[in-house]
């Protein structure tokens, strides 16, 4: 195994991630390569749309400049170590990265078609205190190539059934804005009409409130879909959960989100986990729909899995129905999140670990 993996890494190493590249990149390193710019269109549609796997399939192109990508650009970057399905249909992917890293990719099946949950970091060093991936901290940021990848192996799979990926959310392990240089080429590859052409209002990022970073994507004034994980009502407890608080705290983020809806006029998401005793009491509520007030915007409450590392205990049902009747009363638009993948580990960075456990055992 380990052989194995220094013979990838070898092979990889130097090689810049063909899916890294945007269109307007490739464009350019062709003309600098001597080649038509039509060539990217072309190559575009072999990896994008007929979704070849070498370079040498790429019958319409030269076999000069077959070679010449090939020693430029590598155009596999993740290998399946396993795939996980659950009994509602959910699966989750476990990827092996060129540097022998592992990361996961979740494919949910909704009424409304096939989405995708792409991580963007090995590991997070957040450290929200309810997560499981933040327990070995943040080891790297994945690339543009590396994240496309993802939506790309998913695709490849939906191909057997003739289906497609209808749409994608930046929510699995890592936090997306702490890899903004990463994550807008991302969005910009996936969301291009000659690769993969996922709308953007099919398009999700969260973020768990890396302000900054939010003034700068509202001022990209993309259309796609901005959710924020908020988990808690006053910055005290928001604090208790999520260490972000403390370099940003709850005040500012909700300006930041304020100057997003001003530039957009987008309505914003708000993820809010139900911590049992911790926010899930009538009163967070009402301290919730205050803090709110006056946005545009949906409340998702999600109902969180006891997290056996960190000593949270699930929300009753008779508390989640309280809470969401709550919202509801003071005018809160407000959906209890569908759970999926029960059964298959579905808290983020639970599989990765198990696997890497087992590996070790
Ligand atoms: S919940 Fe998300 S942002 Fe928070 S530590 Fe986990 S991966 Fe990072």
């Amino acid at each position: 195994m380990e052989q194995l993996k220094e013979k990838v890494a070898a092979e990889q190493k130097g090689l810049k991630p063909l899916l890294s590249m945007e269109y307007h990149e490739l464009e350019a390193w062709l003309k600098e390569e001597g080649e038509p710019a039509f060539r990217a269109k072309q190559i575009f549609e072999w990896v994008y749309q007929k979704r070849v796997e070498r370079f040498e399939d790429m019958t319409n192109l030269s076999k000069a400049l077959r070679e010449k990508l090939a020693s430029h650009f590598s155009l596999r970057v993740l290998s399946e170590i396993v795939m996980q399905e659950s009994t509602d249909g959910t699966m989750k992917f476990l990827y092996e990265l060129p540097d022998g890293y592992s990361i996961e990719t979740v494919l949910m099946n909704h009424e409304y078609g096939n989405s995708v949950c792409v991580t963007t970091q090995v590991g997070c060093r957040l450290g929200c205190t309810f997560c499981a991936s933040t327990l070995g901290g943040l080891k790297r940021n994945l690339t543009a190539g590396e994240i496309v990848a993802q939506v790309l192996e998913v695709q490849r799979r939906l191909d057997e059934k003739g289906e497609r990926v209808d749409s994608v959310v930046i929510m699995g392990i890592g936090e997306p804005f702490d890899n903004y240089d990463e994550l807008m080429p991302f969005l910009r590859l996936i969301n291009h009409d000659q690769a993969l052409n996922i709308g953007a209002r099919h398009i999700t990022v969260s973020t768990s409130g890396v302000v900054p970073r939010i003034y700068e994507f509202a001022d990209e004034k993309t259309q796609i879909n901005f959710a924020v994980s908020l988990h808690a009502p006053t910055t005290e407890i928001r604090s208790r959960l999520m260490p972000v608080n403390r370099a940003w705290p709850l005040e500012k983020l909700m300006d930041s989100i304020r100057y997003y809806q001003e530039k957009t006029n987008r309505r914003i998401t708000f993820e809010y986990g139900l911590f049992g005793g911790v926010n899930d009491q009538v009163e967070h509520a009402h301290q919730l729909a205050d803090l709110i007030h006056g946005l545009k915007c949906h409340v998702n409450l999600i109902p969180v899995n006891d997290v056996p590392e960190r000593d949270y205990v699930r929300t009753s049902r008779d508390d989640i129905f309280a809470f969401e009747k709550t919202l509801k009363d003071r005018g809160v638009n407000v959906t209890i999140r569908r759970e999926q993948g029960h059964d298959i580990d579905a808290a983020c960075g639970q599989l990765r670990a198990k696997e890497r456990s087992e590996e070790t055992e």
